[in-house]
């Protein structure tokens, strides 16, 4: 049984370790991530939903995995469209968002990175920026900014911006001492879930949070939070198509 899998997050690397007995996994990757694809059966984009429509139908795939990361909206938004299109289950894999972290209650959520910028202008202090490199134009306005991204965004920074270059995961240690070394006023980040020292840090040192929300995905998707989820989910189509 032939299964797309759409990776690019920790998610779907602990899934293509260990797809259950039956279940032939062809793993995803966009182009943007081909340094890190590594054992990816293909890597770029379909072409939109009609052409993950066609692929589908073309590669024989009789069900889809969207284990891509929270704000990866397009690629979910195109993978629902073509599996109704194409008439292939779809799973979408969404870890738990920071709406239920214990300090949610004490920062400025937002419902996009415009909102954030206005958000960060007014904090106070120098800002941190956490929310990937992409977005980053949004953000241009604010003076004094230390932006930390995984690859280095193309072009020139603003004057007064300071680039750092480096992958998580962070520890809360680590993240404090960034914090308190660049005199951070204000973390910007965006609702990604999962493991996060940096914002128990901005707590403990009084550095103000500004959050972006998630946007709401397709209604009425099949969704499991984590790779366990989803494992269960394979394992149990792969029983029933025998
Ligand atoms: P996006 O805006 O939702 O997707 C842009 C386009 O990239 C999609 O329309 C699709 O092209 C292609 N694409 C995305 N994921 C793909 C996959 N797994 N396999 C093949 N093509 C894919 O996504 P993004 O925010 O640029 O993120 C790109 C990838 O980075 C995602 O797979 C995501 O898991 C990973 N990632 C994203 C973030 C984030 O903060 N956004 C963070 C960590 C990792 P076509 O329309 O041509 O099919």
């Amino acid at each position: 049984m032939r299964v797309l899998l759409l990776g690019g997050t920790s998610e779907s690397r602990a899934i293509s370790a260990s797809p259950p007995a039956g279940v032939h996994l062809v793993e995803s990757w966009a182009g943007r991530l081909a340094g890190e694809a590594g054992r990816a059966d293909r890597v770029g984009g379909f072409g939109g939903a009609a052409g993950l429509a066609a692929y589908l139908v073309a590669e024989g795939i009789v069900a889809v995995v969207d284990a891509t990361h929270p704000f990866a909206a397009r690629m979910t938004g195109h993978a629902a469209e073509a599996c109704a299109l194409a008439g292939v289950p779809l799973l979408r894999v969404n870890r738990q968002g920071w709406g239920h972290h214990p300090l949610a209650a004490t920062w400025r959520w937002v419902d996009d990175h415009a909102a954030a910028a206005r958000a960060a202008a007014g904090g106070g202090g120098r800002v941190l920026l956490t929310v990937g490199r992409q977005p980053l134009p949004f953000y241009r306005g604010l003076p004094d900014v230390v932006a930390r991204v995984a690859e280095a965004p193309a072009g020139p920074l603003p004057p007064g911006w300071r680039l750092l270059v480096a992958r998580g995961p962070f520890g809360e240690a680590d993240e404090r001492a960034l914090l308190a070394s660049e005199r951070v006023g204000v973390l910007v980040t965006k609702d990604a879930g999962g493991p996060s020292g940096k914002l128990d840090a901005a707590a403990a040192l009084g550095v103000a949070v500004v959050v972006v929300r998630r946007a709401a995905g397709p209604a009425g998707l099949v969704e499991v939070p984590d790779a366990a989820g989803a494992l269960a989910w394979l394992a149990d189509l792969a029983a029933r198509q025998g």
